[in-house]
C-alpha cells in the first residue's frame, strides 16, 4: 500500500548537531525526501537512510537557490507523491524561518503536515557565547527582532521606538550588515550609548566566532574584525555575564580547524573527542575502493599461487583486497603456499604482519629502480615468476624494470580506487575554502589514503601553517615517506593519545 504523503516542519536547531530534538532525529531516519536551508547543519543529513532525496533550499541572504512559491511547489508535490518530506530548517521553523507560510501554503494545497519546534539560534546562539537571555538582575524579559538583511524582503514595519523602549534583552537576526543603522535607531529612541552588544557568529558550531561591545561602538568593531552574517546581536545587560559563562568557547580546542582522515564509520570516536573539546571537525572521506574491471586474471592467479617465487605488494590496500578474495576461495591461509613476499613501504608491511605473514623483502622507497635494485641485492631474478598484487592502472615501471632482469611478471589488479567525491556534509568544500589547523592520522593507510586525494605536500605548500597530528610511528613513518613530519606524534597511541597530543599542541 503506498503511504499517505505528508510534510514534516522540522527545526535543525542552531548548529551543534547535537541540538536537534529526539522527534526530528526520528523524523530524518524515516524521510524520503529532505529538503534543507543553508544554515542546517549538513551532519544531520547522515541521519537519513542512504536512499533518501536529499534536496538543498539554499537561501543565505541572496543566495537563493530555489525560490519560495516554487519550494512551497516542490512540498506539496512530493507530498502528493505519498512521500514522506522532511523539510528541514535552520533552528526553531516559526522563528523568522518562513515556516508559518509554508505551513499556510500545505494547509492550502490539503497536504497534510506537522511541526517539530526546533532550538532557535536567538536563544542558543547566545548560551554559547556565555550570555543568559534573562537573568533576574539584568533582564528579566526578551525581544527577538529581524534585522531585515534580506533584500527580497519588504521594508520592515518594526517600530524601532517601542523597541528601544521595551526593557530587557534585544536580539537581533539578520542584522549584520545593518549593525550601523539599528545602533544609531535604538541610541536615536533613548538607549545608553553604553548598552553592552555582542555579536556571535555560526553559533553553537566549532565555527562560533563572537565580538563585544556597546551600541556606539559596535559597528566600528564589526568593520574592524571584517564580522559577516551568519550572526546575530545581542543588546542588553546580559551580555555582562560573558566574562563569567562563556564556557564553550573556553573549550580547549575551540577555534581550532581539524580533519579527521579515517573512513565514515571509523571516524566517529575521534570526531566526538574533538567536537567535545569545542573544534570545527571536518570529517574527510578519501578514496573508495571498488573491484578491479576485469577480476579474471586475479582468479587464474589465485589458482596458481605456488607457481610464483615472490608476491609484491604496493599498498595496504592491495593486501587488505587480496585477502578478500583470497579467503573467498580458500579458507586456510597456508594456501599461499611457500612463495616469498615483498612489501612496499612500512604500512604495507604492517598490514602483512597483521595477516601474521613475514615480509621476506621491504624496499626502503616507492621508486621502481629502489625496489629492483632491492631485489638485486637479495638474489638473481633470472627465470624466477614474480606476481604483483596492486591497483589497476598503476605505474608500468616496475614490471618492466623486473622483466629487464629476467623476471617473468604478472601484474595484476585486485582493486580500482575510484576518488570518493560524496561530500554531503560539506566537510572537504569547507576544507578546500579555508584549509585547517590540523590534519589527524590515525593509521599509514590513511596518510596514503589522503595523499590519494589530495596530494599532501602540495597541501602543505598550499597552507603552510597546516600540521599534522599522527598516532604513532608506524602512521609518522608514513608522512616521512612522503617527505614530511608530523608536528605531533601521541605517545601513547590511541584515539585518546592522539587528542591529548594535539591538546598539548594548542595549549
Ligand atoms: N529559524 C532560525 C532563524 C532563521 S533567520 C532560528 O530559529 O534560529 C536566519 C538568521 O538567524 C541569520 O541571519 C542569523 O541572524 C540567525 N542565525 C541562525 N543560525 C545562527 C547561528 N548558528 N549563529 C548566529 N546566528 C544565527
Amino acid at each position: 500500500m503506498k503511504s499517505k504523503g505528508i510534510v514534516y516542519l522540522v527545526g535543525a536547531g542552531p548548529g551543534d548537531a547535537g541540538l536537534l530534538t529526539v522527534r526530528g532525529a526520528e523524523l530524518l531516519a524515516r524521510a524520503d525526501v529532505v529538503v534543507y536551508d543553508a544554515l542546517v547543519n549538513k551532519e544531520l543529513l547522515r541521519r537519513t537512510n542512504p536512499g533518501t532525496e536529499l534536496i538543498y533550499a539554499g537561501k543565505r541572504s541572496s543566495d537563493h537557490v530555489i525560490p519560495q512559491d516554487k519550494l512551497n511547489e516542490l512540498l506539496v508535490a512530493k507530498a502528493k507523491e505519498g512521500k514522506v518530506v522532511v523539510r528541514l530548517k535552520g533552528g526553531d521553523p516559526y522563528v523568522f524561518g518562513r515556516g508559518g507560510e509554508e505551513a499556510e501554503q500545505l494547509f492550502a494545497a490539503k497536504v497534510a503536515f506537522e511541526v517539530v519546534p526546533g532550538i532557535s539560534s536567538s536563544i542558543a546562539a547566545l548560551t554559547y557565547a556565555g550570555i543568559p537571555i534573562t537573568h533576574r538582575d539584568h533582564g528579566s524579559s526578551f525581544t527577538v527582532i529581524t534585522g531585515h538583511e534580506d533584500p527580497d524582503k519588504d521594508e520592515p514595519n518594526i517600530d524601532w521606538a517601542e523597541v528601544a523602549k521595551a526593557p530587557g534583552t534585544k536580539v537581533v537576526l539578520m542584522g549584520v550588515t545593518r549593525t550601523k543603522e539599528i545602533a544609531d535607531t535604538l541610541m536615536k529612541h533613548g538607549m545608553a550609548p553604553k548598552t553592552p552588544v555582542a555579536m556571535v557568529r555560526w553559533g553553537t558550531t566549532g565555527r562560533q566566532e563572537s565580538i563585544e561591545g556597546t551600541l556606539d561602538t559596535i559597528a566600528a568593531v564589526v568593520e574592524k574584525t571584517g564580522f559577516k552574517p551568519p550572526a546575530l546581536t545581542v543588546i542588553g545587560d546580559v551580555v555582562k555575564l560573558r566574562g563569567k559563562l562563556n564556557w564553550f568557547e573556553k573549550r580547549p580546542l575551540f577555534g581550532q580547524r581539524i580533519v579527521v582522515t579515517r573512513t565514515r564509520d571509523q571516524a566517529s570516536k575521534l570526531s566526538q573527542e574533538l567536537l567535545e573539546r569545542g573544534a570545527e571537525v571536518l570529517e574527510i572521506p578519501t578514496i573508495k575502493l571498488v573491484p578491479p574491471t576485469d577480476a579474471q586474471d586475479l582468479a587464474d592467479a589465485m589458482l596458481e599461487l605456488n607457481s610464483y617465487d615472490w608476491i609484491i605488494f604496493t599498498s595496504p590496500n592491495g593486501v587488505k583486497t587480496f585477502f578478500q578474495y583470497f579467503f573467498k576461495a580458500f579458507d586456510d591461509l597456508r594456501d599461499i603456499g611457500g612463495v616469498r613476499i615483498a612489501a612496499v613501504g612500512p604500512a604495507t608491511a604492517l598490514k602483512l604482519k597483521e595477516l601474521h605473514l613475514r615480509v621476506d623483502l621491504m624496499p626502503d622507497e616507492y621508486v621502481a629502480a629502489q625496489i629492483v635494485k632491492a631485489f638485486e641485492k637479495f638474489e638473481s631474478l633470472d627465470n624466477l615468476r614474480i606476481l604483483i598484487l596492486r591497483a589497476e592502472v598503476a605505474n608500468e615501471e616496475l614490471p618492466k624494470e623486473l622483466e629487464a632482469l629476467g623476471a617473468i611478471v604478472d601484474d595484476i589488479a585486485c582493486y580500482k580506487t575510484v576518488p570518493e567525491t560524496d561530500d554531503i556534509t560539506g566537510a572537504v568544500e569547507r576544507f578546500n575554502e579555508a584549509g585547517a589547523d590540523w590534519i589527524t592520522f590515525t593509521s599509514a593507510s590513511t596518510v596514503d589514503n589522503f595523499h590519494a586525494r589530495f596530494d599532501l605536500p602540495q597541501l602543505l605548500k598550499k597552507y603552510p601553517d597546516l600540521k599534522l597530528a599522527s598516532i604513532g610511528p608506524e602512521t609518522s613513518k608514513a608522512l616521512v615517506w612522503l617527505g614530511l613530519k608530523p608536528s605531533v606524534e601521541a605517545k601513547e597511541h590511541t584515539i585518546d593519545g592522539l587528542v591529548r597530543a594535539v591538546e598539548n599542541a594548542v595549549k
